[in-house]
């Protein structure tokens, strides 16, 4: 019992010692937990001896104690409140509540991370009858004094009490008419004083009692109303879009007031150390003489550049430019300033971390390494993916897509496949969209959905807009290794292909009109808009960043993740990549290999599409043979082709994966194509091949084929296959060896989910390997692995890895076969409303679901390890070019990552930022 009594004695006496209150002198930028963003810059300025008013912080533990206790501040926040407010008065000079020499004070929110205009901000509190005279005299201007002070009646009435603002609106609109007043400066100290008087009246009437006079009320009933603030809807809405916890709360600055609303010799500026649009090193900003922060916001008056205040105010203008510097030193990054000039006198009222475009985030960074003033370990951290994302694909000029949005254009918002901006003629048919294209035009394939047999379309053209499918399915993929703008999944969009139009929001859009999407945001516009075309080759700034961050990523190493027999160093960046093209594409953007190459990829190319189909409907092995012996030298030729972009850099190439009828046409379109034949009767040769082709193609349809006969499935079932595809390769291979190059080829097996299987294919790939190198007469160093993308695959890889020199994890079939989601569907059907509504964090086919898919490939790793330490394993599946995934797998000890190339440089950013990072929990 006693030692019960004791604790809560201890207790009682930590709560009253508990520090609810810091002056700006006892805090520091370290502690933007516990005084929110503002406090802590507030308070390192003053230590950095800049010119701050003086003030204090409520800290953000006052702002949850405050919101538990439901809306009560907790013990002894008030009295530590009143003994800062003495500090301050003795620094200021002045006296809170004083009719001779009254203190005046602002009451601000300030979150940890910024929130622009979500909360509150009371100003002028102090103000009351008895000291207006007071602050009339301390600045010889009775009109200022009146203006302040409706200012506060409004502000307090309508923030902190809740009164409609447009009822004050009505009474000062109303004085303006009455006096003609076309400016609010127009109003004079009479007009003032009479909206005073009405605005009292408003008070009155809305909350039942008079408005206080009492200052400490004022500021008591100021600070409960910021803190309630923070659970405002607004506020609250805010955070859930920008994933801000709610329980970081808000802390409140009490601050000093300045003028900068006295005269012309006084103003209030808003600037960055550098250009937040460019990243220039030049101050930017703007200057409003005459006026508070809030006029500026709202734009009452138009600023004027703050490099006019240079010949304004010179001597103003060189101290804010000089104490501007010195932030930015301090901080050693670009400052967002507010300052306020009072007669003449600067002061300074906020610094923060400026925000800025991707363009400016990757000047800055490069300029300040330039500078010594950044690491660039630093300089890495500073940009975020996405910006390098933005930096390499069109865009539409921001200017004309919010006209646009404006216009009531936007007509759809859908996926957000794959980033950039296109614009052009929709077109619903991919033999159409090619022609165009190669007549140069402007084209958007618009597909239901589209299949393997609509690429020469997809890639004639500039962008890509389905109604269904999700960020894996077809059009998604071939986007991204194509670069091209995709929004997928549109389900707010009608398609009829037939009719080659599309409806949305009431719109009807038909072949050739004019449409715009943004893959980046998964927005359809009808209508033009114009884009802007970046230049990897001339963006010299990205080329330095990427290059340091390879410098980081291949030195670090990775000893502190503890991870058995792991690569010493940090995550090599490799492309996906189907065609020479690509190749090309991957290994300007700084690819080191190509971790996948899809072959059938290759089959779908209009020239070898009927051998493949005749390959497929054969019915004797000799004849299926004939038609392998035609792709042979096709297939070679396309690998010699890789091959020659790659040169000694490594090349996985994957034996043929997907189920066999995607290469025929449709079952639907067979049966109207036999049907309409049959009615016409007037072609029997064709209506006979028609009903073959329809009678294989029933014969291979399967109800799930995702799950079906596919992957190394395929290859058992039709080894030829395999054979004639290994042939291709180490032929390619030493047609480049006699040439001199040394290629390294690793042929690739998908889809294993049993050891056994990998043992047939290999056995069979090994031997067909052999026996070209023979017959070739060179010597060829080859590897043969296989995908990690069944479950049964991950955990059996100890058994697994027996036979496979390499593994690559397939994580787009991992993730569908361990969630049990197609792949193709989900997305469409119920995946995006899981994630809207948090049943999932995260679409888990664009970010690596790490607790479970991950789960899998971490034992995968170790297991796989544990039978062959030197086992090299990477990734290939989409989540090789998503920035958080690309962390986990630096973090389980892959090789590399492997994604479209298009996505290299972000990886090789990302794959930077993992190594220099500290060690992460799985998400
Ligand atoms: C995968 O499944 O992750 C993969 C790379 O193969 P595909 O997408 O071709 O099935
Ligand atoms: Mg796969």
């Amino acid at each position: 019992m006693a030692v019960k009594k004791a604790a809560v004695k201890k207790a009682a006496r930590k709560t009253l010692q508990k520090k609810w209150v810091y002056l700006f002198e006892q805090g520091n930028k370290d502690m933007r937990d516990l005084l929110g963003g503002k406090g802590a810059g507030l308070a390192e300025m003053t230590h950095a001896g800049l010119p701050v008013p003086p003030g204090f912080t409520i800290t953000t533990e006052a702002c949850n104690a405050y919101t538990a206790a439901g809306k009560k501040p907790p013990k002894g926040m008030w009295e530590q409140t009143l003994a800062a407010m003495r500090q301050v008065e003795k620094a200021a000079g002045q006296k809170f509540g004083d009719p001779k020499n009254p203190l005046l004070v602002s009451v601000r929110s300030g979150a940890k991370f910024s929130m622009p205009g979500m909360m509150d901000t009371v100003l002028n509190l102090g103000l009351n009858a008895e000291t207006l005279p007071g602050i009339a005299k301390k600045f010889n201007n009775e009109r200022f004094a009146y203006d302040a002070y409706r200012r506060l009646i409004q502000m307090f009435g309508r923030i902190v009490m809740g009164i409609e603002a447009k009822k004050f609106d009505a009474i000062f609109d109303g004085a303006k008419a009455k006096y003609h007043a076309k400016q609010d400066t127009d109003l004079d100290t009479n007009a003032l004083r009479e909206v005073v008087a009405q605005y009292k009246a408003l008070y009155k009437k809305e909350i039942g009692e008079e408005f206080p006079e009492d200052p400490y009320k004022q500021l008591q009933l100021a600070i409960g109303a910021v803190f309630g603030s923070w659970m405002g809807k607004r506020a609250v809405d805010y955070r859930r879009i920008n994933k801000i916890p709610d329980n970081l709360g808000t802390a409140v600055n009490v601050c000093t007031m300045v003028f900068g609303n006295l005269a012309e010799d006084s103003g209030t500026g808003v600037a960055f150390t550098r250009d937040p649009g460019t990243g220039e090193n030049e101050l930017f900003g703007e200057y409003l003489s005459n006026a508070q922060g809030e006029d500026v916001v709202a734009g009452i008056r138009t600023p004027m550049k703050i490099a006019e205040l240079k010949e304004k105010n010179s001597r103003v203008y060189n101290e804010f430019r000089k104490l501007a510097g010195q932030m930015e030193k301090h901080y050693r990054e670009m400052q967002d300033l507010e300052f306020t000039v009072e007669r003449g006198k600067l002061w300074m009222l906020q610094t923060r971390t400026g925000k800025r475009t991707a363009r400016a985030a990757v000047g800055i960074a490069v300029e300040m390494v330039n500078e010594s003033l950044i690491t660039k370990e630093e300089a890495v951290q500073r940009v975020e993916p996405a910006q390098v994302v933005q930096l390499l694909m069109p865009q539409f000029d921001s200017a004309a897509k919010s006209e646009a949005a404006k216009a009531g254009n936007l007509l759809a918002t859908g996926l957000n496949a794959s980033p950039g901006a296109a614009t052009g003629l929709a077109i619903f048919n991919p033999d159409t969209a090619e022609k165009l294209g190669n007549e140069g035009k402007s084209v958007i394939l618009v597909r239901y959905e589209t299949s393997p047999e609509d690429v020469h379309g997809m890639y004639a053209s500039k962008g890509i807009l389905t109604q269904h499918g999700g960020a894996t399915s077809h059009a998604a993929v071939v986007a991204r290794g194509a670069g091209l703008p995709c929004v997928a999944g549109c389900e707010a969009i009608r398609v009829d292909e037939e009719k080659r139009l599309f409806t949305a929001s009431g719109k009807t859009i038909r072949e050739g009109d004019a449409i715009s999407i943004d893959g980046g945001a998964g927005e359809v516009f009808a209508g033009e808009i114009k884009t802007v075309l970046p230049d990897f080759d001339k963006d010299e700034d990205l080329k330095t960043l990427l290059g340091w961050a390879d410098e980081i990523r291949l030195k670090k190493s990775r000893k502190a993740l503890r991870v058995k027999n792991a690569p010493e160093v940090g995550l090599q960046v490799w492309a996906n990549a189907d065609y020479p093209r690509d190749a090309r594409m991957a290994i300007k953007f700084g690819a080191q290999g190509i971790g996948l190459c899809r072959t059938e990829h290759m089959f779908f190319e209009t020239d070898r599409l009927p051998i493949v189909q005749e390959m497929i409907l054969s019915k004797t092995d000799a004849e299926r043979q004939k038609y392998l012996d035609q792709l042979l030298p096709i297939q070679r030729g396309d690998f010699v082709g890789i091959f020659e972009a790659m040169g000694e850099l490594p090349v996985v190439i994957r034996t043929i994966d997907p189920p066999l009828h995607e290469f025929l046409p449709s079952y639907e379109t067979l049966l109207i194509e036999v049907t309409e034949l049959r009615i016409r009767g007037n072609d029997p040769a064709k209506l006979k091949e028609k009903e073959e082709m329809l009678k294989a193609v029933e014969g291979m349809k399967e109800a799930n084929p995702m799950l079906g006969l596919r992957g190394c499935r395929l290859g058992i079932t039709m080894p030829q296959i395999t054979v004639m595809q290994t042939r291709a390769i180490i032929e390619a291979a030493c047609i480049l060896k006699k040439r001199g190059v040394n290629v390294h080829p690793e042929i690739m097996i998908p889809l294993v989910g049993h050891v056994n299987e990998l043992k047939n294919q290999r056995e069979l790939t090994e031997a067909e390997a052999q026996k070209v190198i023979a017959e070739q007469g060179v010597e060829l160093e080859y590897k043969i692995g296989t995908m990690i993308e069944i479950p049964r695959g991950a955990l059996t890889a100890g058994q697994i890895a027996e036979y496979a020199q390499f593994f690559s994890f397939g994580t787009n079939d991992l993730t569908q076969t361990t969630y049990g989601y197609s792949r193709d569907d989900a997305e469409g059907k119920f995946l995006l409303r899981y994630v809207e509504t948090k049943i999932l964090p995260e679409n888990p086919f664009q970010a690596l679901d790490q607790i479970g898919v991950g789960r899998l490939m971490k034992i995968a790793v170790e297991e796989g390890r544990a039978t062959k330490p030197n086992l090299k394993i990477g990734i290939c599946g989409e989540h090789g070019g998503d920035p958080s995934s690309i962390e986990f797998c630096h973090r389980i000890g892959l090789h590399y990552v492997s994604c479209s190339p298009f996505r290299v440089p972000v990886a090789r950013l990302a794959a930077a930022q993992a190594a220099v990072a500290p060690i992460a929990k799985d998400k």
